[in-house]
């Protein structure tokens, strides 16, 4: 059953469910889904709306409004400031991201094991086939390719590097391209298509427009106090459910933002702590021909060959025109011209492994990240950015453009300078699709606040399931990561039970 507030006689007062899930995002739904499937009582919070499939069409300004924290604007401060894409509806990200599933590599699960998380070892890749076969997770096909995902391959080939076709949770896609307006076809195998609806035959009740503002272990209970709050983050009435167990999955700002306004203990102060971004810059190739790369699937292709010298993976991405407008460098008249070459536009990303990492802070019930890009991070990325602009231009071309420097036009290999791009001291655009980290896993107790079970170090009953528990970056797309989190805290969950 869902459930949203206007539909539930307020205020909302319950002591029956054996769990509450906050957040149903990745880690939150999956973590419901088990619960649920082991026949135990759940009730999953969240504090966005359900929007029906056919509610936004393909419209991008309105799904920012509408799908996106904060209207896609959130934004890390630090040099460079450092915009944070999070969704804020059922599904979390999950329903506005681009259907990119990867396993994180064994290389980067070495940390992970070596902070005490033995389950990364052991038990991650069961997780991942259990979730890749509920996602039905496969590459791109061949046929699907448009000519931005050949351009990538043709580029990364020309560098150097062997890239990979994407593997995504879309079978079936038509490639209608606008992933990140939410799939307007029922093809992305989000978890409002997948978890939820399987929870829900095994009588998950789900609640939208419930804003969690406390969560309090007492007397082996745990009581959750919240809002219930309109579509646009009106408060309407409250609510105060108790449960045996509780599972916060709010996404790496909100999870360790209700553990400050709960008042959680962290002698350490390492809540918030271990902020990763995998920072990340677009590079622009304009083309001769038309290279339309709107009409198709926009991340098609992967190229982890140049990751020892740059620490970063390279994909192929398309954004929709008010996305592109962002990071296209150059006064009105430029920036105009540059626009007016969308249809001849290729798009790349140099996603970085980051070295270093931030922190959240709060005021009142905002997060506030910092997060400074690390001058070792910067240095990958030029490199990642500049291999990007040799394939380029190597395979046709015209020019590469790039928002860092204060604006970069490359239309000859040899005016590539590496010593000369930047990014930090305000030069240079990089964004983040995957905030992690904050609310670490691991052994040590001065360390991580979250124990290798994924409960909360002073808690036994208070779990938590989503990227905030990555003890380090997954240096790819962490979705299925955050799912394998969810699925790992619902055994520490049902072991409860
Ligand atoms: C545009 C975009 C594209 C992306 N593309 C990819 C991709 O292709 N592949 C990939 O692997 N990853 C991708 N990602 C990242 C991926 O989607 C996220 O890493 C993942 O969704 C994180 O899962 P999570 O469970 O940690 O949190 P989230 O997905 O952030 O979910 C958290 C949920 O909790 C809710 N919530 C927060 N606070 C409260 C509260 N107090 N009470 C109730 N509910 C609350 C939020 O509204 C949200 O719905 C993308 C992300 C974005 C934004």
């Amino acid at each position: 059953m869902i459930l949203d507030s206007f539909t539930i006689k307020h205020p909302f007062i319950d002591t029956t469910p054996d769990t509450v899930i906050i957040g149903s995002g990745p880690g939150g739904a999956a973590c419901a889904y088990r619960v649920a499937m082991a026949g135990k009582k759940v009730y999953l919070l969240e504090e966005g709306w359900h929007h029906s499939y056919t509610y936004h069409g393909r419209d991008e300004a309105f799904a920012l409004i509408h799908f996106y924290r904060d209207g896609g604007l959130t934004a890390a401060m630090g040099d460079p400031p450092i915009p944070v894409l999070m969704g804020r509806t059922l599904g979390g990200a999950s329903r506005i991201n681009q259907a990119c599933a990867l396993r994180m590599p064994q290389k980067h699960r070495k940390k992970w094991i070596k902070a005490g998380l033995g389950w990364a070892e052991k038990k991650l890749d069961e997780y991942y086939d259990d979730i890749e076969q509920l996602l039905k997770v496969g590459p791109v096909p061949e046929n699907m390719l448009n000519r931005n995902g050949e351009i990538f391959m043709e580029a990364m080939k020309a560098a150097g590097g062997t890239p990979e076709l994407m593997r995504r949770n879309a079978p079936g896609c038509d490639g209608c391209g606008t992933c990140i307006t939410g799939c307007p076809t029922f093809k992305k195998r989000s978890t409002d298509m997948t978890f939820i609806p399987e929870g829900l035959k095994n009588g998950l009740t789900v609640f939208c427009g419930a804003k969690a503002t406390e969560v309090k272990e007492r007397n082996g209970r745990v009581h959750v106090k919240g809002q219930l709050i309109d579509q646009y983050g009106s408060p309407i009435s409250y609510f105060h459910i108790s449960a045996r167990t509780v599972v916060i999955s709010c996404g790496a700002l909100f999870t360790p933002l209700l553990l400050f306004m709960s008042d959680h203990p962290d002698p350490h102060g390492r809540i918030g702590k271990g902020f990763y971004t995998h920072p990340t810059a677009i590079v622009f190739g304009i083309h001769e021909e038309t290279v339309d790369g709107f009409d198709g699937i926009p991340m098609q292709g992967y190229c982890d060959s140049f990751f020892e010298e740059t620490g970063c993976v390279i994909e192929s991405m398309f954004l929709l025109p008010v996305t592109t407008s962002v990071a296209l460098p150059g006064t009105p008249a430029e920036h105009l011209q540059l626009m007016k070459r969308y249809r001849h536009m290729s798009m790349f990303i140099v996603q970085r492994y980051d070295s270093h990492s931030g922190f959240i802070t709060h005021w009142a019930d905002r997060p506030f990240p910092f997060y400074n890009l690390a001058p070792d991070d910067e240095t990958g990325i030029v490199r990642g950015v500049a291999i990007c602009a040799r394939g380029l231009l190597r395979s046709g071309a015209k020019e590469v453009v790039i928002l860092a420097s204060g604006g970069i036009r490359y239309r000859r290999e040899k005016e590539i300078n590496e010593h000369t791009i930047s990014f930090r001291k305000g030069k240079g655009f990089i964004y983040s699709a995957h905030p992690q980290g904050t609310c670490c896993a691991g052994e040590n107790p001065e360390r991580y606040p979250v124990r290798p079970d994924l409960s909360l170090r002073y808690s036994e009953r208070i779990f938590v399931a989503d990227t905030s528990i990555f003890p380090y970056p997954t240096g790819v797309n962490p979705m299925l990561t955050a799912m394998a989190a969810g699925y790992h805290a619902a055994e520490g969950v049902l072991a409860i039970l």
